[in-house]
């Protein structure tokens, strides 16, 4: 798995770093769905997307979820993998390396008591990282930083390059509720749903394309 163009740190490959990318590439008409924080815990969200058997991949952060960790729990009984998105997601460029790996490291131990199995993939807070994120990350274990190309919300995207979705592409979107957005989870999911029908691509497991 290369790195995007342009996401690379100095001395990526030299160092062997995780590769930060937006998507894979593939000549499937998919997309991958990515879910992140974890503040909205919506039960009649997760039996939806079990019904309809849509895979996603849930990155975490430890303030978002420590209310309740028995939610994600039932989201990876449902076959979605959990994911790192740090303890309490800083920006995490501002910190030193120290408190960089506290951050990503720390939440490995996180998921691995609470769910078993320490993540091998990182999303870093708001897509932002630098030399040291990726170092920290690997020395805990995280082989992949995927983030994202465009981001779900109810009834629009946004998109980072064009206005227009392409195969591969991972897409973004929250555990967010009527706090935040005009309408709930199920709502969200309909409205991109109906989004990636119409231009025919269908939501792929990101593990089942990775190398
Ligand atoms: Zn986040």
């Amino acid at each position: 798995m290369a790195p995007r163009a342009g996401f690379e740190v100095r001395g990526q490959k030299a160092l062997g770093l995780p590769p930060v990318f937006t998507g894979i590439p593939t000549r499937d008409k998919v997309v991958f769905l990515t879910i992140d924080d974890g503040a909205e815990k919506d039960p009649t969200f997760l039996s939806m997307m079990k019904e309809l058997n849509i895979p996603y991949t849930a990155f975490l952060t430890d303030d978002e979820i420590k209310d309740d960790y028995g939610y994600f729990r039932t989201a990876q009984r449902l076959g979605a993998p959990l994911a790192n998105h740090t303890l309490h997601h800083r920006y995490l460029p501002a910190l030193s390396y120290a408190e960089q790996k506290r951050e990503i490291c720390g939440m490995q131990d996180i998921m691995a008591k609470q769910y078993g199995k320490r993540p091998t993939l990182l999303r870093p807070p708001y897509g932002n990282y630098n030399q040291d994120t990726l170092k920290a990350a690997k020395s805990c274990g995280i082989t992949y930083v995927p983030i994202w190309e465009s981001e779900a919300f109810i009834g629009k995207m946004d998109y980072r390059d064009d206005w227009n979705v392409h195969a591969g592409d991972i897409i973004l979107t929250h555990f967010r509720g009527r706090s935040e957005w005009n309408g709930t989870m199920r709502d969200m999911m309909r409205s991109l749903i109906k989004y990636l029908n119409a231009r025919g691509f269908a939501i792929a497991r990101l593990q089942d394309y990775l190398p």
